[in-house]
């Protein structure tokens, strides 16, 4: 045999062997990954419906042609609802699906990727989190833990929340027992509301009976849906305390190094695809909503008075600012959001504000 002859014959056999694990690797077994949840099986948005836990599953099986697969699991089915993000640092798990601002016991910087208060909008938050620098930020904030995480869901804007009495000062919230988890709950504690702490389920029953006077859940779909109308018909808005709240994707950071590259760019991309779609779900639902409890319900919808708002501003920047004091990394975050804050709000004075009042005033 020539050597030419022999050379093409070892290539094509090595073309061959080449081929084979490439084929082998089509036709292996799916990765099956488990993603659990904060929120119970079954809730719109979180749960269920476009751009949700369950939906972002979906769509990474028919990205990645079947060869990903996650299960998906509500509060409590495999874990307690808030132990996410411990089961995907050690890998019980690995996924959660959540919102950062759970996490604020391991790291205060955490909160800024979720919502803060008088924060950036939808828009906002986007511009922040994939342009301005946001995302590397929740990277290094979380990669001491072993996780990284995606914005993978938004609620848009949030309703301050509900109230029995009318609010006509900062006064009339001193000793108001109100339902509000968080950062906002520490700002309205700071101007002498009784906060305190209650599972959704748990919000309905507690301002029926006057255990609270006040309570803020979600936004007019999920508030409606809790029959929170029936209890108080006072709703505030707009949400200075959640301006568009970012649902997390959390993933193990060794287990997504593990992933190839495509399904990488498979779970990032399909993320990113449920932060826009689940919003846009939102918009519609609460259009809705508001609506008919306006107009059926005899619910009264207003702005909270501007001097109320200027002090939970003055409070929320003195709370920012104290917990920022205390972490480099926090503070590194907090610095960041904020700049970007004002420059998106300079252009916004411009754009959005003048653009969204010439809509309005229009329809
Ligand atoms: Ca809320």
């Amino acid at each position: 045999m020539s050597l030419a002859r022999r050379q093409m014959l070892t290539g094509s056999l090595a073309g061959g062997l080449l081929a084979a694990p490439a084929l082998v690797r089509a036709q292996s077994r799916p990765i099956t990954w488990k993603m659990t949840s904060a929120y119970p099986k079954g809730s719109p948005f979180y749960m269920d419906g476009p751009g949700s836990a369950t939906d972002l599953a979906k769509r990474i099986d028919a990205m990645s042609g079947g060869r990903l697969k996650i299960q998906v699991y509500g509060a409590g089915e495999l874990i307690p609802a808030l132990e996410g993000f411990d089961a995907v640092r050690a890998g019980t798990v690995e996924m959660n699906h959540a919102n950062s601002y759970f996490w604020t016991g391991k790291t205060f910087a955490a909160q800024y990727f979720t919502a803060v208060p008088f924060g950036l909008n939808f828009q906002g938050i986007n511009g922040w989190l994939y342009d301005g620098g946001g995302q590397a930020l929740w990277d290094e904030v979380y990669a001491p833990f072993g996780l990284k995480a995606f914005a993978a869901g938004n609620t848009g804007v949030q309703m301050t929340g509900w109230f029995k009495k009318e609010i006509k000062s900062v006064d009339d919230l001193k000793g108001l027992k109100m339902r509000i988890p968080g950062l906002a709950g520490k700002v309205y504690a700071a101007l002498g509301v009784d906060v305190k702490l209650l599972p959704g389920g748990e919000i309905f029953p507690a301002l029926e009976r006057g255990v609270i006077d006040a309570a803020e859940f979600v936004g007019p779909y999920q508030d409606r849906r809790l029959g929170l109308q029936k209890a108080a018909k006072y709703y505030y808005t707009t949400g200075w305390h959640e301006s568009a709240t970012v649902s997390e994707l959390l993933v193990n950071k060794a287990a997504f190094a593990g992933l190839p590259k495509d399904l990488q760019a498979v779970v990032e991309n399909a993320a990113a695809a449920c932060n826009v779609i689940s919003e846009g779900w939102c918009q519609r639902n609460n259009a809705e909503a508001m609506d008919d409890l306006i107009k059926n319900q005899g619910v009264i919808a207003k702005p909270l008075p501007a001097d109320v708002v200027k002090r939970l501003r003055e409070v929320t920047a003195q709370v920012l600012a104290e917990n920022a004091a205390k972490d480099p990394l926090t503070k590194k975050v907090h610095d960041s959001y904020m700049a970007y804050a004002a420059k998106y709000a300079a252009w916004a004075r411009y754009s959005e504000g003048p653009y969204h009042g010439s809509i309005l005033d229009s329809i």
